[in-house]
């Protein structure tokens, strides 16, 4: 049960990582990912990957391209080990 919901997470956490901030140009950059509301979300500010600016002021991952395929994994693994950290305690 536990880890199919957690496979779960996991494809939302691309879908959100791949739709919100994978792009080149986001218009709302800063304000893409709400304060509450999924797991996702709380992980992503918590890991400085809820925007791109984060994304560059803590990873060095340059603002003015795509994010690459390996990008998006980086960026969904530290959302993953934040959540399962969390559902530890
Ligand atoms: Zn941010």
């Amino acid at each position: 049960m536990r880890e199919k919901g957690m496979e779960k997470i996991e494809s939302h956490a691309y879908d959100f990582v791949t739709k919100r901030l994978a792009p080149k140009a986001i218009p709302n950059d800063g304000k893409q990912t709400p304060m509450r509301g999924h797991p996702v979300f709380i992980a992503q500010h918590a890991t400085a990957t809820c925007c791109r600016g984060c994304l560059f002021k803590w990873w060095r991952i340059p603002k003015d391209r795509e994010l690459t395929r390996q990008e998006i994994d980086f960026v969904v693994g530290l959302i993953m080990a934040f959540i399962k950290k969390e559902m530890e305690i």
